[in-house]
């Protein structure tokens, strides 16, 4: 009952915002990393939690061991778009989407042919050398001969465009993202519990009353949405496009 009330929220709106966590790429086998079985909570071989190891200071002081764990555990190259992926980019397609804000890192929503995304945390798939901001693809890092990759210009480390513990968000990502949610007349919010920094403070900018929660399990926000689906988003989200 609650898909069809989703479609028709959808077929009535042409400005349509998403928001998206964890939950939208692990349909497509990326594990979300804050959940119980998640690699957060998994013991590693390296003696820190993967908080330290993807911190700022850890970058700077430990950048090998950095690398193993973010080459082995962060990076899923393989991984395709999945049907929720490609219901949104349909959605930019036909006028009705805005934007797509994502907390994840892995670059799914930009293969499905979303053209508009907002990636609050960065992207595996940029990368610059901290001295000369040279650019460097996945490729070149997952090829690198050694562990910690190398800028080719000037020898200087490279370091991923994904933001790390410690480090601030992208003010201007932040900003467009607040600009998009702040107009929205829909806005769906998909695979997060809401509960972390900053998805409950970035919806807390949405003025509308057609708020839409996709996601597994409850989360606070449940009381304040229209909508309300606690399903797989994949299967969710492509009903309710089609
Ligand atoms: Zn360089």
């Amino acid at each position: 009952m609650s898909i069809h009330l989703l479609k028709d929220l959808i077929s009535q709106s042409s400005n349509i915002v998403f928001f998206g966590g964890a939950g939208v790429s692990t349909e497509s086998n990326i594990p979300d990393f804050r959940s119980e079985q998640g690699i957060y909570n998994t013991k590693n071989k390296y003696g820190y939690p993967p908080e330290v190891i993807l911190s700022h200071t850890f970058f700077i002081r430990h950048t090998e061991i950095f690398y193993d764990f973010y080459k082995t555990t962060m990076i899923y190259k393989d991984a395709k778009p999945n049907k929720a992926h490609l219901a949104l980019a349909a959605l930019e397609r036909q006028g009705k989407l805005k934007a797509v804000i994502t907390q994840n890192i892995d670059g799914l929503h930009q293969m499905a042919g979303s053209k508009n995304v907002l990636e609050l945390h960065g992207s595996i798939h940029r990368n610059y050398c901290m001295k000369c901001a040279e650019k460097y693809s996945l490729d070149y890092i997952l090829n690198s001969q050694d562990i910690i990759p190398k800028c080719s210009k000037c020898g200087g480390t490279i370091k991923p465009d994904v933001v790390l513990y410690e480090e601030n968000l992208d003010m201007n990502v932040l900003e467009k993202s607040i600009e998009y949610i702040s107009k929205a007349e829909v806005l769906i919010v998909g695979g997060t519990s809401l509960t972390v920094y900053p998805a409950a403070g970035l919806i807390d900018y949405y003025k509308g009353d057609k708020l839409v929660l996709l996601n597994k399990s409850s989360t606070p926000y449940d009381r304040r949405a229209s909508i309300v689906i606690n399903d797989r988003i994949g299967k969710v989200m492509e009903e309710a496009v089609n």
